[in-house]
């Protein structure tokens, strides 16, 4: 087999054009999950989807999945794809980048009338940010069994608490597939880079098996009140320290 490219001018076209719904002053992108902006980002999505012959589903947690079929139907999907939710001051690439790089994958494929062994699923996942619904990851945690469902759907908004399961009601993206139990034989997304190695190195592309390897610590420092910031027995100067520290070692 031949090495396939994508067309990067229509990639980058679809990007422009999502980036449009929520599109912020500074250039950015504001679409939280399950609000309108994310509706009608969910909606254009699935007309190009739809445009390129896949048949779409959606899971009772709002996920979407836009499925190629392959040559052999009892073949597990090999799928693609990331989130288009943002944060508040979120960028263009995050999220939508790996999904509209599984749709530019179909559509390079369809171009070739190639036709692939397993069917490719361009999936999209329901509140991957967690900026409007806390925790982060709750459509995909659903589907891979971390969440319960009720648990996921009866999430509060952070401000007005109006439940993540209400919210996906009303923009129309409470699906009827039930959450999980579709076998997956491998899943890619492809990711703008959120740290600094790559660009320092001068690399166009990173391959990582994972993503998100983060410990959080809570850390209570105790000492005197009364003691002067310089003194031995000041939290203050010893959680400063303490974060100096900690900054030396992960650099
Ligand atoms: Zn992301």
């Amino acid at each position: 087999m031949r090495n396939l490219t994508v067309n990067g001018e229509r990639l980058w076209a679809s990007l422009m054009e999502l980036a449009q719904i929520g599109a912020t002053e500074k250039g950015g992108v504001c679409r939280l999950a399950a609000s309108d902006l994310d509706g009608m980002a969910r909606r254009l999505f699935i007309r190009w989807c739809e445009e390129a012959g896949c048949i779409v589903s959606i899971d009772h947690i709002g996920n979407i999945f836009a499925r190629r079929p392959g040559r052999n139907p009892d073949l597990a999907p090999v799928m693609a794809g990331s989130h288009l939710d943002t944060q508040p001051t979120g960028g263009r690439f995050d999220g939508a980048y790996g999904v509209m790089a599984g749709l530019e994958v179909v559509r390079t494929l369809n171009d070739l009338g190639y036709e692939t062994e397993a069917p490719v699923e361009i999936v999209a996942w329901t509140n991957e940010e967690g900026s409007r619904f806390s925790p982060a990851m709750v459509g995909s945690g659903v589907f891979a069994g971390v969440f319960d469902l009720a648990y996921g759907l009866a999430r509060p908004d952070n401000v007005s608490g109006v439940e993540l399961g209400a919210e996906l009601k009303r923009i129309g993206f409470a699906g009827p597939a039930p959450v999980g139990g579709r076998p997956v034989a491998a899943y890619f997304e492809a990711h703008i880079e959120q740290g600094p190695i790559l660009e320092a190195a001068g690399l166009p592309i990173g391959i990582v098996t994972g993503a998100q390897g983060q410990r959080w610590y809570e850390i209570t420092v105790t000492g005197s009140r009364s003691a002067p910031i310089r003194a031995t027995r000041s939290p203050a100067a010893c959680s400063s320290r303490s974060i100096s520290a900690t900054r030396k070692m992960t650099r």
